[in-house]
């Protein structure tokens, strides 16, 4: 990286840490400072990202008079809409499920900061940046670029964009001259190896990188070549969001899932209590689209993972109340992974992931079509 005196003529608007921080889609920065407010201002302006401030009150603040009321150590921050009234104060930290007053107990209210990264915006940015290196640039796939340079041709690959498996096989890159930008550095786990050249989207955007630099590099790099051929480069399919990385359950685990109207039970004993109605709601739907892709005769592969977005809609639906912000949604889908496999561990003895049950994809969330198994519900005759 280079020093900041040492590139006066690309004075930023944007600090690189800041950038970079803002273009994780779905991340939310607390207490932002000036700083963070005017880059997020300013990447807005140029149409990359939309963001929201949203004020939270913390389930466990020390601070407040409530503290000890509930789990002291729970991480549950609960979002409080902005026409919220006191009237209406009933809401539901998303870990824990206490009843949480946000006009009562002197309860601190902190901001935060949510962007969301605009595909659209990012992409009409970086053609923009191509078409100064060569206004006929060529897309050939989604998220990948042709371009000239100087008589001879080379590729601009957007990886959070990538669809085509080609693009990000590290065979390809060896035979082909490319550039690859990342909109969310965190999620490109770039291989070693000095032949590639990547830039972060936030180098661009802050002037520390010019394309045009970066691509002549790329073209003046030899190839590799070595043993690891056929290796990706990155994990496969878009990267959109920030979720939890998909991982695979041990190949044989079976878990029997038993749905009834108030409670859930995996291996005979119960996760979700009936006391946890908004768990037990999410479960619900996540469990009606499991029964549809299971009777549509769908591969496990094929079963659907369903937006945060679509959730939230759905429990819009149902309730009558849309949850205005989704990292509450997310939260409490965390928790319902959490809460399942700590209960059943701790119930049965039964080694469980927390993905054994409620399975985190790259684009949403499913029953985990692995490693579940339905069962109609017994009703508790004892
Ligand atoms: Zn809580």
């Amino acid at each position: 990286m280079k020093s900041r005196s040492s590139r006066p003529k690309n004075v930023s608007k944007v600090r690189r840490d800041v950038a970079e921080r803002l273009l994780r889609n779905g991340a939310t920065i607390k207490s932002p400072k000036p700083d963070d407010l005017s880059a997020a201002d300013h990447l807005a302006s140029l149409g990359l990202i939309d963001f929201g401030l949203v004020q939270v009150v913390l389930c466990a603040d020390p601070e407040d008079a409530d503290f000890g009321r509930g789990h002291r150590n729970c991480a549950g921050r609960i979002v409080v809409a902005h026409d919220h009234e006191d009237s209406k104060a009933e809401l539901c930290c998303p870990v824990c499920d206490r009843r949480i007053y946000p006009d009562h107990y002197d309860k601190r209210r902190l901001t935060e900061l949510r962007p969301r990264v605009s595909r659209d915006g990012v992409t009409k940015y970086c053609q923009g940046l191509l078409a100064e290196v060569d206004p006929s640039f060529k897309a050939v796939a989604e998220g990948a670029y042709r371009l000239g340079l100087g008589g001879a041709e080379i590729f601009v690959c957007l990886i959070d964009f990538l669809t085509d498996g080609m693009y990000w096989s590290q065979t390809w890159a060896e035979m082909n001259p490319a550039c690859f930008v990342a909109v969310n550095p965190n999620h490109a786990r770039f291989g070693e190896g000095e032949w590639l050249t990547r830039v972060s989207l936030a180098e661009l955007v802050c002037g520390e990188v010019v394309l045009r630099d970066a691509l002549q590099t790329a073209a003046a790099k030899g190839r590799p070549r070595g043993p690891n051929m056929a290796v990706a480069l990155f994990g496969k399919g878009p990267a959109h969001t920030v979720v939890e990385p998909q991982r695979p359950s041990p190949s044989g685990r079976q878990f029997v899932v038993e749905v009834g109207p108030n409670i859930v039970r995996v291996d005979g004993e119960t996760v979700v209590p009936a006391n946890a109605k908004p768990r037990h709601r999410v479960f619900r739907i996540l469990w009606q689209w499991f029964l549809d892709d299971l009777r549509s005769e769908r591969t496990p592969e094929q079963f659907r993972a369903w937006t945060i977005d679509r959730l939230i809609e759905e429990l819009a639906s149902q309730t009558g109340k849309r949850e205005t912000d989704e990292g509450n949604v997310r939260s409490l889908i965390n928790n319902l992974q959490n809460t399942i496999a700590e209960s059943l561990k701790r119930k049965s003895g039964t080694p469980i992931n927390r993905e054994d049950i409620v399975q985190s994809c790259r684009d949403g969330y499913r029953i985990n079509p692995f490693s579940v198994v339905a069962r109609p519900f017994q009703p508790d005759l004892s």
